[in-house]
């Protein structure tokens, strides 16, 4: 036999546990919700480009680096062979009157270094320039960079704005459903998360028209009628969630 206090007790169980599942469901959305804002999305693709913008930085920086030795070793090089240019002008200056045989073959060295120099100047010139390029090209992808990270911080702010109105529902619904679930019994509450969690996030239908309201399969006049006779909280015998028969809200 059940006394009056054992069907109140389960009707307000039965409500309590629809008003659970209600705020479940507002929970998913609104979590769906934030996962959908559009500033979310621009500000996950905009991180993305920033990642893209620092590896060209941090390319464009190994460039510029291997460009400066290669225009110093350059520099080191035209400075050795002015030194050699001065010695062998210095010799050729001291045999000049003497030796026309050596002094021949010293111009012709020399001729020969002036030639070597001014290849290594177009060298350095060039490399200079392919300098110049590259800095260039760094100063727009920092300029680049810094642009994106001020639309950055823009989004985070439109995010946190956004973002944050949902949150504080999501927060205020969650508060609910905690109390809830504290004022339900506990088997039945690990009755609903273990069917919740099996059944996509839905755990519990109402019984409306001889169908449940999750699944909407018609059940077979037998079927109706045990439920109605089951007491408020039953089972689909198709999804298998839990079936709130009837309930005073
Ligand atoms: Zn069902």
């Amino acid at each position: 036999m059940v006394g009056d206090t054992d069907v109140t007790t389960d009707q307000r169980h039965a409500a309590a546990l629809l008003e659970l599942a209600e705020a479940d469901l507002a929970i998913a959305r609104l979590s769906k919700e934030l996962d959908d804002l559009p500033v979310k999305t621009e500000l996950l693709r905009l991180k993305r480009t920033e990642k893209e913008l620092e590896a060209l930085q941090q390319k464009a920086s190994t460039l510029i680096a291997s460009i400066e030795r290669e225009v110093k070793r350059l520099e080191d090089e035209l400075a050795q062979i002015d030194d050699k240019i001065s010695v062998m002008r210095a010799r050729a200056d001291a045999v000049a009157a003497a030796d026309h045989k050596e002094l021949a073959n010293l111009m012709k060295e020399v001729d020969s270094l002036v030639r070597h120099k001014s290849k290594k100047e177009d060298e350095l010139v060039e490399a200079m320039e392919r300098s110049e390029k590259a800095a260039a090209k760094r100063a727009e992808i920092d300029a680049a960079i810094q642009q994106a990270r001020a639309k950055e911080s823009a989004l985070a702010d439109r995010y946190r704005a956004e973002g944050g109105e949902i949150q504080r529902r999501i927060a205020e619904q969650q508060a609910k459903r905690e109390a809830l679930a504290a004022s339900l019994d506990p088997a039945l509450l690990a009755r609903y998360e273990a069917v919740k969690a099996a059944k996509h996030g839905i755990g519990v239908g109402r019984f409306e028209n001889g169908r449940c309201s999750v699944c909407h399969i018609d059940l077979p006049a037998d079927r109706v009628q045990a439920l109605e006779s089951s007491g408020p909280i039953g089972e689909c015998p198709n999804c298998h969630r839990i079936l709130v028969v009837s309930v005073d809200r």
